[in-house]
């Protein structure tokens, strides 16, 4: 996978200047609103060592982690490796399922793996499948909560994760179509690690842009890709869970806390 323009840089000031730039925006948001913040690390099932480094990191800012889990990929001898992770943060990590295979199912526009080409059935059966190979492997530790490979789903995916019992699902900011009724929308703000500018001049702009967005709203999501990370993003990963661990007043929650207070499905 690519690494972003944001960490291949020369610049040895750039990702201090974003850690800078993210602070001033904490601070102006802290004084017009209350900051709730959940970080969510995508592509989740291989044990590696950018999957350790990046669980070690949470762990010593004690700062909760969503990790979106594909179906296909995972079996019970890697939730097994993963074992001293989910003791250390029993409270911290939040499993939920990120998919089925993590396959493109789309012939012509943007990736997807539940849209528009899949019937309503194919969704259903591998939404299911997913749900059940999870709970058979993860029992308990699951949360009910859908995160689409790509950020993206059709109207006829939604509609099945209701029915299949999924409390939540999670999106880019202004994903279309609107989550129905009972099926919680929980966006992602901030993208870390899966950037497309060229230059890393831009990405920072558009980065600090998202931060913006994300800390005016009422939760701000930040979206991690371990697998597109190098030293410089495990630099710039640690700058900020410094930072937002430096203040108490910051909610950092996952998405069992926000599932559990919105109550239940009316
Ligand atoms: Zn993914």
């Amino acid at each position: 996978m690519k690494i972003s323009s944001l960490y291949r840089t020369h610049d040895p000031n750039l990702l201090q200047k974003i850690r800078d730039g993210v602070r001033e925006q904490v601070q102006a948001a802290m004084a017009d609103n209350e900051i709730t913040v959940f970080f969510r690390a995508d592509d989740i099932a291989v044990p590696s060592k950018n999957f350790s480094k990046m669980m070690d990191l949470f762990l010593s800012y004690r700062i909760p982690l969503c990790l979106a889990v594909v179906p296909a990929w995972m079996t019970p001898k890697r939730w097994e490796a993963m074992a001293e992770f989910r003791k250390k943060g029993k409270d911290l990590f939040c499993w939920h399922m990120h998919g089925y295979r993590h396959m493109n199912h789309e012939r012509a526009g943007k990736k997807q793996e539940f849209g528009p080409a899949r019937t309503p059935q194919a969704v259903l059966n591998d939404l299911t499948r997913g749900q059940k190979r999870l709970q058979a492997i993860m029992g308990k530790d699951l949360t009910q909560v859908f995160t689409p490979p790509w950020n993206r789903c059709s109207m006829d995916a939604l509609m099945m994760l209701k029915k299949t019992g999924f409390a939540a699902v999670s999106r880019s900011r202004g994903s279309l179509p609107a989550a129905p009724e009972g099926l919680q929308d929980i966006p992602v703000h901030v993208d870390l690690h899966t950037r497309k500018e060229t230059s890393a001049e831009e990405a920072r702009q558009k980065l600090l842009e998202e931060f913006r967005t994300g800390l005016a709203s009422p939760v701000c999501g930040i979206m991690l890709h371990h697998m597109c990370m190098n030293n410089q993003a495990f630099l710039l990963l640690e700058y900020l869970l410094e930072l937002f661990s430096g203040y108490g007043q910051i909610q950092k929650i996952t998405y069992r806390e926000l599932i559990s207070q919105q109550g239940p499905n009316p």
